[in-house]
């Protein structure tokens, strides 16, 4: 019997990464830096977990001049305010299927949590504006990648989630699209229900315990099979 569900947020709850590209060149013209980064090239850099870690990684295979990490720190929290006035006014919606399923593990008895290499910030905004402001109280658990040493795929946002939930990996299942969610649920020992997503469409989810096509597959029945 699985006690809790422990969610990944972009590409999983939200096809949130679209908004982050945007929010990315925002910040970059906003910042006075020539970089585009089209949807070809962010696919790619979504193989870096962690927003100042992508743009670190981007300044380097790019062969430009390193930039300083403050400087990184500061482009990367105006890209989280460009993204978080984005999720504010609503231009981030919840994945079909996902309300239904949070629902119905919420009359189930299952508990919600969240385990997600984004920050704080950017969860506050698009929970808030997709769930309501009651959303937090919703997720017995909230492990974000700003409270974290190690980034997915490794699994320390997980371990926090189940230390949050203080329950076994056993008792809990987690949903992931991408790769790295994927590795960062296994190796913290947790089963996994995989759903495909935009950008992740591609990614390599053998491994995952059940594969989804959709979020609307998401069901009381699926997690039954655990
Ligand atoms: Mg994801």
């Amino acid at each position: 019997m699985i006690k809790a569900v422990i969610f990944d947020v972009d590409g999983t709850l939200a096809e949130t990464e679209e908004v982050h590209r945007i929010a990315f060149n925002r910040a970059f013209a906003d910042a006075g830096l020539d970089w585009d980064w089209d949807r070809d090239l962010y696919r790619q850099l979504l193989k870096v977990t962690g927003g100042k870690e992508r743009m670190a990684h981007f300044v380097q295979e790019s062969g430009a001049p390193p930039l300083p990490p403050e400087r990184i720190a500061a482009l990367h929290k105006a890209k989280t305010d460009f993204y978080t006035r984005m999720a504010d006014s609503g231009e981030i919606l919840l994945r079909p299927g996902v309300e239904e399923f949070l629902d119905a593990l919420r009359e189930k008895g299952v508990k919600l949590a969240i385990a997600t290499t984004t920050s704080l910030p950017n969860i506050e905004a698009l929970l808030s504006s997709a769930l309501g402001p009651q959303w937090r109280a919703r997720f017995v658990a909230v492990a974000a990648g700003d409270m974290v040493a190690a980034k997915k795929p490794a699994p320390d946002v997980y371990q926090l989630a189940l230390r949050q939930l203080d329950l076994p990996a056993a008792a809990c299942v987690a949903v992931e699209d991408s790769r790295n969610g994927l590795r960062s649920a296994k190796a913290a020992g947790l089963r996994v229900i995989a759903v495909r997503s935009a950008y992740c469409a591609d990614d390599d989810l053998s491994g995952a315990d059940v594969t989804l096509a959709d979020c609307e597959g998401l069901t009381l029945e699926v997690l039954a099979r655990f």
